[in-house]
């Protein structure tokens, strides 16, 4: 069981919705969905955590939630179906083929896939989409775990208008902020700008609490007066001291990390960008996953100056 904590969530009519891939992320946006008032039916690859979600939300008066045991029968009846699995092969496996949510999706519904994955594959999929008379938008997420289980999740979308009007309201049950960034793919490069920004960030953040350390400094009493200048980020407000205690067993995995800077780097590679920090911080982490901190968060990068 994943906690989701309560939320006051605007008034939108209720749909007939679908979510596939109920892990650290998709459990809680789905449990935000049911407490929003929407009906929910989900697939889960490993039945046991379908059954657990469905424990924990339905109830008497909730018989509009159910598990399904493929996408495809979870999709059929819903407006909008959600996914939020691992890699771009993860996608296609619970999107395409005879089992896939396409094959069960009726006319005019939506997919949302809410997996960071290549902006090529969100353009695949926006084809097959097209083919079958559905529409499909890339979002990919930020805010983490704990931006899921309290239902403020930044979404980044790509897409047509007129689809993303339509799932917007939905997806506020676990989102603070859902914007449209362009045509299909736009998404997912998005994500990819945010994961260059926290790249380097984290390398720099790392080599400077290790140094203050080395030097004697008291390093939380540091990183208090220097949040409060311009050495302020998102990363030193919320993991520095955790960096300087040497804790990392919650947060955003490295290997969902390296991950995510691969689809980078292989899209710089297509678009000619120049990303000298981000590849090198790219085999800092495979340091990283080398002695053993696969799982561990993305702020174990000090780990390798110890
Ligand atoms: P997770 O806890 O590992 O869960 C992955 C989910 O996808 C599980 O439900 C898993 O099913 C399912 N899945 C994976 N491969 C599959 C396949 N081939 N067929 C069917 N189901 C499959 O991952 P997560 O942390 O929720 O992350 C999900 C996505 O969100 C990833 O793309 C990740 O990069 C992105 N994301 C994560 C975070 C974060 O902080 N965790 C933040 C932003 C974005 P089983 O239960 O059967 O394994």
């Amino acid at each position: 069981m994943q906690n989701i904590h309560p939320k006051t969530y605007e008034s939108t009519p209720p749909r007939k919705v679908a979510f596939i891939g109920l892990g650290v992320m998709g459990y809680p946006m789905a449990g935000h969905l049911a407490r929003a008032g929407h009906s929910v039916t989900v697939y889960n690859r490993t039945a046991t955590k379908a059954r657990a979600w469905l424990t924990e939300f339905a109830s008497p008066e909730r018989s509009d939630l159910a598990c399904a045991s493929t996408p495809r029968l979870a999709a059929q009846n819903a407006d909008v179906v959600f996914c939020c699995v691992g890699n771009d092969d993860d996608v296609r496996s619970v999107t395409l083929g005879t089992d896939g949510a396409f094959a069960g999706m009726q006319p005019n519904a939506i997919l949302v896939d809410h997996s960071t994955a290549s902006a090529q594959l969100a353009r695949e999929l926006d084809a097959v989409a097209q083919a079958s008379g559905t529409h499909f938008v890339d979002a990919p997420v930020s805010g983490g775990q704990a931006g899921a289980q309290n239902g403020l999740l930044t979404l980044m979308c790509g897409g047509d208008a007129p689809t993303f009007e339509r799932m917007q309201p939905v997806t506020m049950a676990y989102a603070r902020a859902c914007t449209l960034l362009g045509p299909s793919g736009s998404g997912q490069l998005a994500k990819m700008v945010n994961q260059i920004s926290i790249a380097g960030l984290l390398q720099g953040l790392s080599e400077a609490i290790a140094f203050g350390q080395n030097a004697g400094l008291d390093m939380p009493q540091v990183l208090d007066v220097i949040g409060k200048g311009a050495a302020q980020s998102w990363q030193l407000d919320n993991r520095g001291k955790t960096m300087v205690a040497d804790a990392f067993d919650f947060g955003f995995a490295v290997d969902w990390m390296r991950k995510d800077l691969g689809l980078v780097l292989d899209e710089a590679k297509r678009n000619g960008s120049r990303l000298p920090i981000t590849a090198l911080v790219d085999q800092f982490y495979a340091d990283i996953q080398r002695i053993g901190g696969q799982r561990w968060d993305t702020s174990s990068l000090i780990k390798r100056l110890r």
